[in-house]
């Protein structure tokens, strides 16, 4: 970064590896009180790489946690009942506290149903259309990772966040949708963006906090960060370099940002959060199932 870029680089790698510490100890704790530790059982139907090498990481990092993973790997030819008879199994089994089923799905699996079949106290995604209930009308429930994982530095930056504009571009379910939930139980103003939205510039420049989430690389230009803003980079995006080596970017001109208070790196920022608050959710998940407070 140009030595006069001002803003401060928020530290997710960080920040994650301090939390999943926090969670191993807590984990140390709750099986001295209960004789048993949380397990999360991840589902991957197929063989796509990325989703492969994503279940592979959760898994490290589970067992790195002193969690028990439970990993079953299905065929892309499997039904969509033998997938829901899996799930059944699952949601009845006492030493599963979290599941998960990897996404994207074959195209002849409906995610909707699928997802819908996990017993809402054990969907550590948070993507049962239960806890999107919960999470809209304040109850308590499970809360998609990556959105709470940018709540986490949101809240670690600015302590405060009442009062405060933020504006989410992305209205995906996984994503924007939840952190605008999160945002307005925070007492933000909240603005969610999405790619009808007129005058996405001038919006942005209201934004104290900006939270983006669209998937197109360098949308967001300096000009339309408001000098002193937080801002929350989501984005994952794949480009080739000019050498021919692709490269991981974000969908903010970092370089053009350094008149905000504080932004995200791509990658170091939020993506090392999704996991580590995947697993905080299964430890909050073992804790409720076990009728243990925090
Ligand atoms: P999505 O494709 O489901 O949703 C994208 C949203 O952005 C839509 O609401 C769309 O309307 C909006 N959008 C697209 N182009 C826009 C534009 N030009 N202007 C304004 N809005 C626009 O995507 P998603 O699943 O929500 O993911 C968004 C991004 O976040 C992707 O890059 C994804 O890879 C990344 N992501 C990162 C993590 C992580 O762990 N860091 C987790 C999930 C998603």
């Amino acid at each position: 970064m140009h030595q006069s870029f001002g803003a401060a680089l928020i530290d997710g790698k960080g920040f994650a590896a301090r939390l999943l510490a926090r969670l191993n100890h807590d984990v140390q704790l709750l099986e001295k009180e209960t004789g048993t530790v949380p397990g999360l059982a991840v589902v991957l139907v197929g063989e796509d790489p990325a989703s492969t090498i994503y279940v592979a990481s959760k898994r490290r990092q589970t067992v790195a946690a002193g969690m028990r993973s439970f990993e079953h790997r299905l065929p892309t030819t499997v039904t969509e009942s033998e997938l829901l008879a899996l799930i059944a199994s699952l949601n009845e089994n006492p030493s599963v506290h979290g599941i998960l089923v990897q996404l994207p799905l074959p195209a002849h699996l409906s995610a909707g149903v699928v997802i819908d079949a996990i017993d809402p106290d054990k969907d550590v995604d948070g993507f049962h259309v239960a806890n999107a209930g919960r999470l809209a009308t304040g109850q308590e429930g499970l809360v998609p990772c990556t959105p709470l994982g940018c709540l986490m530095l949101l809240k670690e930056q600015l302590l405060d966040l009442a009062g405060l504009n933020a504006v989410v571009i992305g209205k995906s379910n996984i994503v924007g949708k939840p952190m605008a939930q999160l945002l307005m139980a925070e007492n933000c103003t909240v603005t969610v963006a999405h790619s009808r939205t007129r005058d996405l510039a001038q919006l942005c420049r209201m934004a104290d906090i900006l939270v983006v989430a669209a998937g197109r690389p360098g949308l967001v230009r300096g000009d339309w960060i408001k000098p002193g803003a937080t801002v929350i980079d989501v984005g994952i995006n794949r480009v080739e370099e000019t050498a021919g080596r692709p490269v991981i970017v974000g969908d903010v001109a970092i370089e053009e940002a350094g008149h905000a208070r504080a932004i995200t790196p791509v990658p170091g920022g939020v993506g090392p959060m999704t996991i580590a608050c995947l697993l905080a959710n299964t430890v909050t998940a073992f804790r409720r199932q076990q009728q243990i407070g925090s």
